[in-house]
């Protein structure tokens, strides 16, 4: 499950940044998850459940993970229209040619956080 290292990842960068700010708490951290991020977000809450039960953290108890997710959007060159992707090597629904260019669906970054 690379969520897990991946959540690791997120906390250590939040928390970070939160110190810097002179935050010692955290009660929300907010992702943005494309769906073609390989990244599944159930596997991310289980992972931010497990990082907040160890309590060595500055993950508050009651702490929220808030996932929003990206849909895929794609472009095709050769008939000039967008779609919806379902994998990240595009093909045209339309024409069936290859070459598509991913627009969204690919992110995975911090949105925001909350603390006190
Ligand atoms: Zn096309």
């Amino acid at each position: 499950m690379h969520e897990l290292a991946l959540m690791g990842d997120i906390v250590i960068l939040v928390e970070k940044d939160a110190k810097q700010r002179g935050i010692a708490s955290l009660t929300r951290i907010t992702l943005v998850v494309g769906v073609l991020s390989n990244a599944m977000p159930d596997a991310l809450l289980m992972a931010f459940d497990m990082f907040k039960a160890q309590r060595n953290t500055m993950l508050t108890e009651d702490a929220t993970l808030k996932i929003i997710t990206e849909e895929a959007d794609a472009f095709c060159p050769h008939c000039q229209t967008n779609y919806e992707p379902t994998q990240r090597i595009a093909i045209c629904p339309d024409c069936s040619l290859p070459g598509g260019q991913l627009i969204k669906g690919q992110t995975f970054q911090v949105e925001s956080y909350e603390g006190s």
